[in-house]
């Protein structure tokens, strides 16, 4: 089968191995993928990851024991927990320690014909949510996780640091919670797509927001988390949502001096972005900047690289581009 694999340099092969699927798992055919800056990242070598890359998708079971899963549009939970040590049996798989994760921590991703994944991953898409939509549903969760460690009153100043497309779909979400919601970047072609029911948007050149209630840092850079401290208000909350691969220094007593709690945010709940992209109908279609074949995947990568460049997708539909 064709795979997008990274093994200290990106490669596209057409003879990679079909996986084989273990009992309590499904066999997952790619319909749409999206890359991701976490796969951007990886290229650089955060996790040093080996395999398979990619990890948002939509797909349809081909093979499965659950049959209710077969031939159903599906998207999938990233994180494949042990399900039988101390962290999964309190309901925290997403941080069990002998984990592995789809295209990120010794697991295949998909960007490939076929992978596969835990059945208790799996959930199905509603016919009203369509497939590039569907391809949102990761990142989604990753934003709503954010309302999940920190309930955003109405009342909230909230801005969001970072125009990339994690830090759009955070402001997204929290503009249904909050009436004051700002995205801050340094791309007007980005700030224009984020655009959205009520949301501010500021250059970073302008000046900055002050006194925020909670601040989600998004810039995919760790001085955004020196620029989130400024903003935030005394008690107010920094959520930090970037993994960056490198090392910097940063000067941590404004925290201490303004109280502010800073929260780490990784993945989220999907059956709330499934519901949230339902109820919404958040307008992820402006997002995406182009859509290639998995044999194109160097061309893709490439793509998503290129300043300015939200959403780029893989299509594995069976009909030509
Ligand atoms: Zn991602
Ligand atoms: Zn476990």
């Amino acid at each position: 089968m064709r795979a997008i694999i990274f093994d200290s340099e990106i490669c596209v092969v057409s003879n990679f191995a079909k996986p084989e699927r273990k009992a309590g798992w499904s066999l997952i055919r790619l319909i749409k993928g999206g890359i991701c800056n976490t796969d951007l990242e990886i290229l650089k070598g955060y996790m040093n990851f080996k395999g398979v890359m990619g990890h948002e998708f939509i797909g349809e079971v081909v093979e499965s024991d659950k049959v209710e899963l077969i031939g159903k549009r599906i998207v999938g939970e990233i994180n494949a927990a042990c399900g039988i040590c101390t962290t999964c049996l309190v309901g925290l798989g997403r941080f069990c320690p002998n984990r592995s994760v789809l295209g990120i921590q010794s697991l295949n991703g998909c960007f490939s014909d076929f992978f596969v994944l835990p059945d208790r991953n799996i959930h199905i898409v509603a016919p009203e949510i369509s497939d590039n939509q569907a391809v949102f549903i990761e990142p989604l969760a990753a934003a709503y996780e954010v309302t999940e460690q920190i309930i955003p009153q109405e009342c909230f100043k909230c801005v969001v640091l970072g125009d990339g497309k994690l830090g759009v779909l955070c402001a997204w979400v929290l503009s249904t919670f909050c009436a004051d919601v700002t995205i801050v970047g340094k791309h007007s072609e980005k700030l224009q797509k984020a655009f959205w029911n009520g949301i501010k948007t500021v250059n970073l050149s302008e000046s900055m927001p002050s006194d925020c209630d909670l601040t989600v840092e998004a810039t995919g850079t760790i001085g955004g988390l020196q620029n989130a401290l400024e903003i935030t208000k005394p008690r107010g909350v920094v959520a930090l949502k970037s993994t960056v691969a490198g090392m910097e220094k940063i000067n941590l007593s404004l925290a201490v001096v303004k109280e502010i709690s800073i929260i780490g945010s990784r993945c989220g709940p999907f059956y709330k972005a499934l519901q949230g992209m339902k109820a919404h109908h958040f307008p992820v279609e402006r997002l995406v900047d182009g859509e290639y074949k998995i044999e194109e995947g160097i061309k893709a990568f490439q793509k998503a690289r290129e300043r300015g460049v939200a959403k780029i997708l893989l299509n594995n539909c069976a009909k030509e581009l």
